[in-house]
């Protein structure tokens, strides 16, 4: 290892002496080993982002550098583990070090000494490839199947049964060792043989989205909101009932206690698809407002990549981050501190071109192994002041198909969750609804237009009520606000606290179409010149 020395530190970054390292490249800081890594090399220097606090860093201090990137470790025991943003398990550093965790041990993000039941699926004989199928253990719920990672050639020998990532699951004929997990940098997308387009629905369980603004498997939404408005309950009602195999959720620069209340929940709810435990279907990753800003910034890449790595088994993986902004904040963080030129709002010129090229992670893929993933995406955004024009939504919404946007006016009269459904929208919507209509009912397209259509009469009618008044309005237009106000209140609104909070396709559709045609009904009394009151109490007594 190459070791030099620390010239000066400004915040997250410091600036040491050490020749010959690469960009990107980690580093152990200090005499604390602090984690970092290499963002700019000047001739005589280079500069290093640490993702730990750099209070009582001193200059003069020895930087060594790893000779290779951030890494994060793959294989068993990822799944129901808790990590921070550089994949140290956050249970066993409190155990080993109490509630004031110091970050100056390196600490694997996997069990080396927990034991698996390896069941393989090559033989001696088999040429290896990276990212091939070796075999596989039972992680929780899950096959876990065992990759190839950088290692290939002939396999000489092969391990079965019993085992630990400690010992090789198999021996190359040249008498290299095939590991049972492998390293993969954070910051470089997993390779996939082939990209497909997004066009399988991912049921989140939210009506609202399912049937008005559907999401995708492989696709990636964005839910923009200010404070208060929603952003952290719906991505936890997401993370609870989306029907995904897997779900990496990031709880990026927020409030600790709301992690700590989640994980405490997913421990005892379960999956409503399999009936497991949530824990064993999460990964998290956890960088509260309380932890250093720096590995914020790592932190989204550490989880996309292990939400990669499940989907190259043939998952489909929900990646899940609250908030995107906190990330874009630490971003603007470094740059300052780098004395980059700063961009719109300070933060740096490569802000968009970071997020396009993190997003478009997201996707359906045929993997190396010849297996179908996916791999969508839903990050929450908080704009300062709730204006939606500021740079990371802007950005995002360049790479993203979908749009959730919520409503502060909305959350205000306590509507949730508070998503507007004139403003917000789904590019999947034309591909997806076909597949609700042969999945679910036929009459699924014909109702989304139906109850897009009744919203937008009751906007119309509400213009005009607002000229002549209620009472200078017709039966007909009467009816059509009484039923909107329905659809808003039963349909789109539905609390995450209640029985209501997962709502599967056949419950949504059976909600709206009663909602409908209670409409036609009394649409049709009306017409046979009924008054508004006897017409509502008779359809809503004959609907029984
Ligand atoms: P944000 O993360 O955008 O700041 P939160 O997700 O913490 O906002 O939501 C703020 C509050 O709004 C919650 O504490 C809760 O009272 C209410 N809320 C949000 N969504 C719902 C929902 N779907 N059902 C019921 N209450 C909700
Ligand atoms: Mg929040």
């Amino acid at each position: 290892m190459r070791t030099g020395k620390i010239l000066g530190i400004s915040g997250p970054t410091v600036s040491v002496d050490l020749k010959g390292l690469k960009l990107y490249e980690r580093v152990f800081v200090g005499h604390a080993l602090l984690t970092g890594e290499v963002v700019r090399l000047e001739r005589d220097q280079a500069v290093i982002q640490v993702y730990e606090e750099t209070r009582g860093l001193g200059v003069g201090e020895p930087v060594k550098g790893v000779g290779r990137p951030l890494t994060v470790r793959l294989g068993p025991g990822l799944m129901g583990s808790m990590y921070d943003g550089l994949q140290r398990p956050l249970e066993r550093m409190r155990q080993e070090m109490g509630p004031f965790i110091r970050m100056q041990k390196e600490m694997y993000g996997l069990d080396y000494m927990k034991r698996w039941n390896f069941v393989p699926h090559i033989k001696p004989g088999d040429v290896l490839s990276y990212g091939m199928i070796v075999g596989e253990v039972q992680e929780g719920a899950f096959t876990h199947y065992i990759m190839c990672g950088e290692e290939k050639g002939k396999v000489a020998r092969v391990a079965s049964g019993d085992i630990s990532l400690d010992e090789p699951f198999g021996v190359f004929e040249d008498g290299l060792e095939l590991p049972g997990c492998h390293e993969w940098p954070v910051r470089m997308a997993r390779p996939f043989r082939k990209k497909f387009a997004p066009v399988t629905p991912l049921v989140t369980g939210q009506r609202i989205i399912d049937f008005l603004f559907p999401l995708a498997r492989g696709g990636a939404a964005i839910i923009p909101g200010g404070f208060g408005t929603g952003k952290t309950i719906f991505e936890q009602s997401v993370a609870k009932f989306a029907d995904v195999d897997i779900v990496v959720y990031v709880g990026c620069g927020e409030r600790g206690n709301e992690m700590a209340d989640l994980i405490a929940e997913f421990e005892e709810l379960e999956d409503p698809w399999t009936k497991r435990r949530l824990t064993e279907r999460t990964v998290l990753v956890v960088n509260t407002s309380n932890m250093p800003v720096a590995a914020r910034e790592a932190s989204i890449y550490t989880a996309v990549t292990m939400a990669e790595y499940y989907r190259d088994m043939g998952y489909h993986v929900l990646f899940l981050a609250d908030s995107l902004s906190r990330w874009a904040e630490a971003l603007r963080e470094i740059s300052t501190s780098l004395e980059e030129m700063p961009g719109e709002e300070g933060y740096p010129t490569y802000l968009a071109s970071r997020l396009s090229a993190f997003i478009e992670r997201a996707g359906v893929v045929e993997t190396m192994s010849g297996k179908t993933g996916s791999l969508s995406m839903i990050l929450s955004v908080s704009p300062p002041g709730g204006d939606f024009t500021e740079p990371v939504t802007q950005a995002c919404l360049r790479t993203t198909g979908a749009f959730f946007m919520l409503d502060t006016a909305l959350a205000h009269r306590r509507h949730f969750p508070a998503i507007n459904w004139f403003q917000s929208y789904s590019l999947y919507g034309k591909e997806l609804s076909g597949h609700y209509c042969r999945e679910v009912a036929p009459e699924w397209e014909d109702l989304r237009n139906r109850c897009n259509h009744l919203l937008q009469q009751e906007e119309s009618i509400r213009e005009v009520a607002e000229i002549v008044g209620i009472e200078g309005l017709q039966d007909a237009d009467r009816l059509v606000m009484r039923i909107a106000e329905r659809i808003r209140n039963e349909f789109l609104g539905q609390n995450a606290y209640s029985d209501d909070a997962f709502s599967p396709p056949k419950k949504t559709l059976e909600l709206i179409k009663s909602i409908v045609e209670f409409h036609d009904r009394a649409a049709e009394k009306l017409k046979q010149g009924i008054s508004l009151d006897e017409a509502m109490k008779e359809t809503g007594a004959s609907s029984k």
